[in-house]
């Protein structure tokens, strides 16, 4: 198509001041070149019987119409009790709890419910690729603090994050269990972040979608391994719950990352905020999925714990595959993904290791420099997802064992 002489720019500044998402992207040449899809976080197995066959029959009896804007009432209910049972904390249906699609909704119409142009959000590097969009699309500016790898842990320097905020801070984004890093937030550190919100009126979004995905200590010998660390929430934090949205989804949890069903929890003001912006940007997510959604929220503790022991059997498969291959890493804490060095390879850039990667060897990856801004970190580091079936990550094993061996 012949595009027609302009003098105005007919792309906004904020939409050209981002990329394309690179995960995405990196699925797609996955499919283009036959890799085994090790990229985009979702699981290529079934999601459970019981879940899918509610969503038929909520199909079947007909909920095919809008839902109120804000969530369905059962729907809105079961998060109140889920809430309540895992969280201990007590939340009112009516007026804190807005259904979206998506956790991915649900960050960006919370963002634009809170934030000005000019307001400055806190942003932990590295990031879930969204934020920073989602923070430019609000008008708001990205201001990054670093997690360090160091002694096998990822962590950030107390003094860089009391210096990143100031009298223009008007929010943070904690990501907890992390994605990419797999680092879960200690309570002393979400403390400290707890008392910096408090005393610049900061309000913190914490996106914890892995809240169900964590794992047992990293060490490699079962016996010693400790039991794996509790979710904290943000919102569970003195002080915090008036001041913290917290964004979930139904996507990591029941394995339904399609069915965009996701929620924020917030407090009656700002919830009122990000309902009125979510019912214009989408007035709805799928009825008949939150329907599926009110039953999969009130499945018993025992789905929670098979959850973890697959996925944590899944990560005890996949690091050393990953260490024997010759990438430097350590098994996560949380979350289903493992950042790895790649240096040992050789690679001027991540970019070119990970083209390499899909196109000779047939392993798709992120790239790691999709998860930072500041220029060169993340440019000998890669991201390996592992929710994905045991021949999947076996075939994937098979591929990287060609690595080494040339
Ligand atoms: N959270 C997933 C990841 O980091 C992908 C989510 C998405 O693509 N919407 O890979």
């Amino acid at each position: 198509m012949a595009i027609p002489e302009h003098s105005k720019s007919r792309i906004s500044k904020r939409a050209a001041s981002f990329t394309e998402s690179v995960i995405r992207e990196m699925t797609r040449e996955a499919m283009k070149h036959g890799a085994v899809n090790l990229s985009q976080g979702f699981p290529d197995f079934a999601a459970p019987e019981d879940i899918k066959k509610k969503a038929q029959e909520a199909i079947a009896e007909d909920f095919n119409q809008y839902a109120i804007t804000w969530g369905t009432k059962d729907f809105r209910d079961a998060i109140t009790e889920k809430t309540k049972w895992f969280l201990g904390l007590d939340i009112d249906p009516e007026t804190e709890i807005t259904v979206t699609c998506g956790s991915t909704e649900g960050m960006i119409a919370g963002m634009m419910a809170v934030l000005d142009e000019g307001d400055e959000v806190v942003v932990f590097e590295p990031f879930y690729e969204n934020y920073a969009p989602d923070a430019i699309l609000s008008g708001a500016k990205p201001v990054h603090v670093a997690l360090r790898y160091s002694d096998h842990e990822w962590n950030f320097d107390r003094d860089e994050l009391r210096a990143a905020f100031n009298p223009n801070t008007k929010a943070v984004i904690i990501c907890n269990p992390n994605n990419p890093t797999g680092k879960v937030f200690t309570r002393s550190e979400m403390e400290f972040i707890a008392d910096l919100c408090k005393e610049f009126e900061v309000i913190c979004f914490t996106d914890e979608i892995y809240e169900h995905i964590l794992f047992d200590e990293t060490q490699k010998d079962e016996a010693d391994r400790k039991p794996r660390p509790e979710h904290i929430s943000m919102a569970q934090i003195d002080g915090m719950r008036e001041r913290t949205v917290v964004v979930n989804s139904l996507s990591k949890t029941y394995s339904v990352t399609g069915w965009r069903v996701g929620y924020c929890i917030a407090p009656p003001d700002i919830s009122g905020a990000i309902r009125k912006v979510h019912d214009f940007l989408t007035v709805g997510a799928a009825h008949p999925l939150q329907k599926a959604g009110a039953y999969a929220l009130s499945l018993p503790e025992s789905y929670y714990d098979e959850l973890q022991a697959d996925y944590q059997k899944k990560r005890d498969f996949i690091v050393p595959v990953l260490q024997d291959a010759g990438f430097g890493c350590d098994y996560p804490e949380g979350a289903y993904y493992v950042m790895t060095d790649i240096s040992g390879f050789g690679f001027d850039n991540d970019i070119d290791f990970t083209m390499h990667l899909i196109r000779e060897v047939g392993v798709a990856v992120v790239p790691g420099s999709s998860f930072f801004k500041t220029p060169g970190l993340g440019d000998q580091q890669v991201r390996f997802c592992f929710c994905k079936t045991d021949e999947t990550l076996e075939a994937a094993a098979e591929r990287l064992r060609k690595l080494r061996n040339g």
